[in-house]
């Protein structure tokens, strides 16, 4: 399980410097790590050069959000599970709040049980599910799976 970090950075994988269609110059190739939790893109993504490491950070920061309980990310398309933000025990970072309720994640050791599942972050708001599993995993993000 990766370890819980207060920030969002690029990594840069490469020493060489790239001109991108954002107008930026950074690291020709480049990963992303969001709060502890490492994400590689896509290497089409990179190719491509639209937009920089930088910028596709604060793109996807954009939809990404915090465990309330772990504090590592949720990113589009994941189940989530609620906890009551009135629940003293949760860490006080900042998260997003569905109506009085956390959004976590279900990752092995911070949910107790995946049968907990109440919806999934679709990277804009939180979709509910009905005593059921979220057949529609059809998100198509930037990073690698
Ligand atoms: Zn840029
Ligand atoms: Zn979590």
């Amino acid at each position: 399980m990766s370890k819980r970090k207060d920030s969002c950075d690029v990594i840069a994988l490469s020493d060489k410097q790239a001109q991108f269609a954002c107008g930026h110059t950074g690291p020709k190739e480049f990963a992303h790590q969001f709060w502890g939790e490492r994400r590689d893109v896509k290497p089409e993504i990179i190719a491509a050069k639209e937009k920089c490491g930088k910028c596709w950070l604060d793109e996807m920061r954009k939809c990404i959000i915090r465990c309330g309980q772990c504090g590592l990310p949720i990113y589009p398309g994941d189940g989530v599970v609620r906890y009551p933000d009135t629940d003293r025990t949760l860490p006080s970072i900042s998260v997003h709040i569905v109506d009085g309720t956390r959004l976590g994640c279900l990752r092995v050791g911070c949910c107790d049980s995946a049968l907990q599942l109440s919806g999934e972050w679709d990277g804009e708001k939180f979709k509910p599910v009905f005593g059921g599993y979220i057949v529609d995993d059809d998100y198509e993000g930037p990073f690698t799976d």
